[in-house]
This record gives C-alpha cells, structure tokens and sequence, in this order.
C-alpha cells in the first residue's frame, strides 16, 4: 500500500480528469503521447538510458481505470471496528496460518536473520495483497505516466516514475510483469517503486529482487523494510488494555509516552490480567473509540509498522492479525458499533430485500454467499455506495429506504 498518507491529503483534479475524458479520442492520443515524450529529459537525467525509456513507453496509452481509482472518494468512511473486522476476518486468519506452515522454513531463516516477528510479516503479506493473490494487475509505467499526465497526484507519480523506469532497466522484471496497484504499489509487498529501491532484497541470491513472483524475495523485503524501520525483535506491537472506572483515555494522546511500568500504576492493566514483559519499554495510548471501545497501549514496534503505511487503523490490524496467527484471541471489548454484524433476521430481510429487487434469486436463508455478495454490489453500484459487496447496515438502511 503505503500511500495512505498521501491518499489523505489528495484532492482529485477533477477538472483535468473529466478535460481528459472529454475530449475526442485522437486529440486525447496526441495530449497523452506528448506528455510522455516530456518525460524524457526527467528520465535521462536520472539515469534512464533512451532504449529502456522507449521500450517502457511504446505502445503506451492513458488508463481511464486509474484515475477512477484515484479520484474515488468514498461517501461512506468505514469505522475503525468495522475496517478491523474485516482486516482480521475468519478467512485471512484462516489462510494466514496456512501461509506459515507452507513457509516455516523460510520464515525461521528470515525471521532470524532481520529480528522481525514472522506472524508480523505474515500479516502484512495478509493485509498488502491478500497473501500474494491480489497483487493488482495494472501495468505500473502506464499507471504512473497516466497519473502525470492527467494531473492527478502528478507530484506523486513524477517521484515514483524514474524508480519504476530503473528498476527496468536492471532486469528485476520485465515490462509485462511490472504490475501492481493504480498508484503503482507492487507486487505481494505492495511497495512503490521508491520504497522498493530503497527497501527490497533479492533474498534468494538469484541477482533479482523479485516481489511479484518469489516470496522469500517478497517476504524478505517486508522484514528488511520493518528492521529498517527500528523494528525492536522480541518486542510486542502493543496490548489491549483495561482502564480504571471514570479514567479518560482521550486525556492521553499520541505523543504522551509513558513506561509500561508508569501505565500500570495508574491502573491501566493487561486484559489478561498478565504483567507487562519489558515494564520499561514506552508505549502510548491509543483509544480511537474512546471508552466506547476497545483501548490500546502501543509500543516502538506499532510505529514501525506505521512507516509501512501510515494509518493507525492498518497498523492495529496488523499488530491484531499477528496476534490472531499467535493463537491470540479476538479483543475483549467489543467495537460499539453493529454495522458490521447484521443479525440473522437483518440478513435474511437483507436478501427479501435484494429479492424484490430483483437483484437476486432465491429464498432468503440469512447465508451471506456469492449471490448476496453480488447482489448487494450491483445495489451498492446503483445507488452510487462504495462497491464491496459487504452486507452492512447502510446497506439495510439504504434498501428499506428504496421500498
Ligand atoms: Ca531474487
């Protein structure tokens, strides 16, 4: 991923987007090609040689997909609990133990060589791609150079277009594999291309650094970026705390630091019950639902994995998913709100819903399987909602208020 920080700060250039789409197709060609051929001087000066430059570019055209992708700004913002829920699902936990037997021996050499948690990078690999499975499967130099050349996150796409036009050049891997996100995050790392020249490693020794296809090449790469990023080995992420009756975790932001130590004596304790192992190591609270959820101590090894993407949302499901691979149980709080688990009786009013629609066929049994799914995102497509197919709530609300 690793572009939520700019992701957050990003307004869409809708005005040079829809100019774009607007205009008749050869005039649109020639806008783009001329763009292109203006990248060049950039390039050289970086160190791109002319054929690899060409060769990146032939054929090359704009990527509509991209900038919907890019200037997608969703009406409805997901709760932390309802992200966490489906970060961490049954399933992930599931293929993510599979994906630590499959790699023990693998992950016993990485993990003793970077000092890095392997149920930690397992997460992430989890949480990045989905394991390897969803990589994304946009050509990178198309995407980048549609980026700049439309406008959209140009400053952006400028920064991360002469790494990807380097790490062509060296032969880590060739044009037709280069793929990865609309943003150019690539590979089962999702790493852009700047971080991947700074960060990734060519574990297998083959002379490429291979984060698309080879996973020790990949999952090497993550450890190296989190030992990179002052990884603490043997250090946890951080707990799930209990606080003391009328104690106000909002008082405490994320810049106050305090030994674990000094977090026990004003009665902020373990859910387990058990001691804090490294009493003396710093950790902040952090509450993002207040009182009204569950509360967190986090430590060094949380900001680690923040300079992996920079949103505490993803940070705390993969210091969760980690724990979860641990044997680790789900947190002791509940999130406050439902959205995410409609009840058997929700879910079956869901589908006579989606039914009388006619978006799908069937009686409704409350299983949420591959026809509700789809149903539900041609709705959500209808009516303009962020498409994920996900049964929520809003999804409910938004039916009934159709009927
Ligand atoms: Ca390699």
């Amino acid at each position: 991923m690793r572009i939520a920080m700019i992701s957050k700060t990003f307004l869409p250039l809708a005005g040079s987007a829809m100019l774009l789409a607007g205009a008749s197709q050869p005039a649109w060609a020639d806008k783009f090609q001329n763009c292109v051929n203006g990248l060049w001087p950039s390039a050289k000066s970086a160190g791109v040689t002319r054929a690899t430059f060409d060769r990146a570019f032939q054929g090359v055209t704009h990527d509509p997909k991209v900038i919907e992708q890019a200037t997608y700004q969703p009406e409805y913002v997901r709760p932390i609990g309802e992200y966490i829920d489906r970060a961490v699902s049954d399933k992930r936990l599931e293929t993510g133990k599979l994906r630590l037997a499959d790699n023990k021996e693998l992950l016993d050499k990485i993990e003793s060589r970077y000092g890095v948690d392997r149920n930690v990078i397992v997460a992430i690999w989890g949480l990045e791609s989905n394991y390897g499975t969803q990589p994304g499967d946009m050509n990178v130099i198309r995407s980048l150079a549609t980026l700049i050349c439309s406008g959209t996150k140009s400053q952006f796409a400028r920064q991360q277009l002469n790494s990807a036009l380097k790490i062509l050049q060296r032969g880590d891997i060739t044009l037709e594999a280069m793929n990865g996100s609309w943003a150019g995050a690539m590979g089962h790392t999702q790493f852009i291309p700047t971080t991947y020249t700074a960060y990734a490693v060519d574990y297998d020794g083959d002379g490429k650094r291979d984060i698309w296809g080879t996973i020790p090449d990949a999952l090497a790469s993550t450890a190296s970026y989190l030992k990179v990023s002052k990884w603490q080995s043997g250090a946890a992420w951080g707990y799930e705390v209990k606080i003391p009756k009328g104690f106000n975790p909002k008082r405490y932001g994320e810049k106050t630091q305090k030994s674990l130590a000094e977090w026990q004596k004003l009665g902020v304790v373990r859910v387990n019950g058990e001691p804090y192992p490294r009493p003396a190591d710093k950790a902040a609270m952090f509450a993002p639902e207040g009182t009204n959820g569950p509360v967190f101590l986090t430590l060094n090894n949380f900001r680690s994995i923040l300079r992996y993407n920079q949103a505490n949302s993803y940070a705390l499901a993969v210091g969760h998913l980690s724990d979860r691979l641990k044997g680790g149980g789900p947190f002791v709080h509940p999130w406050p709100s439902d959205e995410n688990h409609l009840s058997l009786d929700q879910r079956k009013e869901l589908q006579q819903l989606l039914i009388a629609r006619g978006l799908m066929e069937g009686d409704p049994d409350g299983v949420i399987g591959p026809l509700t799914l789809e149903a539900v995102k041609t709705f959500q497509r209808n009516k303009g909602l962020p498409v994920d197919g996900f049964p929520t709530l809003t999804v409910l609300k938004a039916l009934r208020a159709e009927t």
